[in-house]
């Protein structure tokens, strides 16, 4: 150990941060569905977008596929887990015809914007969906209606771009994940040029991303780096990112563990923001810390906005062994 004392510095620890409802339901599911089934658990798609949980599931019995067609014919009677960003429609139709259980773990905020979206088709509109293409939810939203029946709309340019067959019959819903400042700008861009438009009955956004943003919002002014816990392919904790860096934090950086945080790098930092994002553990977070408190004289302070209470049920058929268990 070097006598050398240690630089000081502060971290913000953001609340809410890390895991939300729709998150830790998912995660329950595969783990009640162990218990109740035991091994192997199907999961099609990453349950949730982090590294960390799938291996931890996959230690348990778990064994991730991309498509139904991965799964083995012996291991037919075993269940089978859809991941909480939504699956298409083909999804469990599929899984019917190949004579699967399936559980379905997608977020019930996320089954909300899919009403949303056969809504506006009931209704004789056109949907328009704001999201990131590619996405598994919106892969999974577009998959609710009839192809053709969808449009998605990225970015303000796309919205500038986009040419509707009926102008005056245009319902749109978003990706529940996005930058609230950046769709409200999409949205507003649509409507002055199709002020017809209708909104969907409830915000598309949910809740756990409109409060991470907002703290991490709050946080940033002031910050020399300010660090987000999360996978490049989570849509949600990368838009915590790019919300830092326009709060004011000098530089933003998404790290999955702290083991990639090159030090070396870092330069001279006092302040030091930090979030997660919905889909990344806590234990994550601590690592990070401890990871602070070994190279800095590190004191934390708490930069909470709102408290959470948000608790989604699970499946139907997993909740006698929740009871069971405690
Ligand atoms: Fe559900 Fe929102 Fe969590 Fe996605 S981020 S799982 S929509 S609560």
């Amino acid at each position: 150990a070097s006598s050398t004392a240690l630089s000081p510095l502060t971290i913000r620890l953001c609340g809410p941060r890390g895991f939300c409802a729709g998150v830790d339901r998912a995660i329950q599911i595969v783990v009640l569905a162990l218990k109740a089934y035991g091994a192997p658990v199907y999961v099609r798609h990453e349950i949730v977008h982090n590294r960390y949980v799938v291996e931890g599931l996959e230690a348990k019995g778990a064994i991730f596929v991309e498509e139904l067609d991965e799964i083995p014919e012996e291991h037919r009677a075993q269940p089978v887990v859809f991941s909480a960003h939504g699956v298409p429609k083909s999804v469990p139709e599929d899984a019917v015809a190949r004579n699967l259980f399936y559980l379905d773990a997608t977020c019930p905020l996320v089954s909300k914007v899919h009403k949303q979206a056969m809504r506006h088709q009931r209704l004789g509109r056109h949907v328009v969906l704001i999201g990131h293409a590619g996405h598994p939810e919106v892969i999974g939203t577009m998959g609710q209606l009839p192809e053709g029946s969808v449009s998605l709309v990225e970015t303000i340019e796309d919205a500038d771009a986009y040419v509707p067959a009926d102008p005056d019959n245009l319902g749109f819903v978003t990706q529940t994940t996005l930058s609230v400042d950046d769709t409200a700008g999409v949205i507003a861009r649509l409507k002055e040029r199709f002020p017809n438009l209708t909104a969907p009955a409830a915000d598309s956004i949910c809740y756990a991303t409109t409060n991470r943003q907002e703290a991490v919002k709050q946080a940033a002014p002031g910050c020399d780096l300010f660090l987000v816990v999360g996978a490049p392919n989570s849509s949600n904790s990368k838009r915590l990112v790019e919300v830092a860096l326009r709060a004011g934090a000098k530089r933003s950086l998404l790290v999955q563990r702290a083991a990639e945080i090159d030090w070396n790098d870092l330069g001279e930092i006092r302040t030091v923001g930090l979030s997660a994002g919905a889909s990344a553990p806590e234990v994550i977070v601590d690592e990070i810390i401890e990871a602070f408190r070994a190279r800095y004289d590190t004191t934390v302070e708490l930069a909470d906005t709102v408290e959470e209470t948000e608790n989604f049920l699970v499946n139907r058929e997993l909740r006698g062994i929740e009871l069971t268990q405690a």
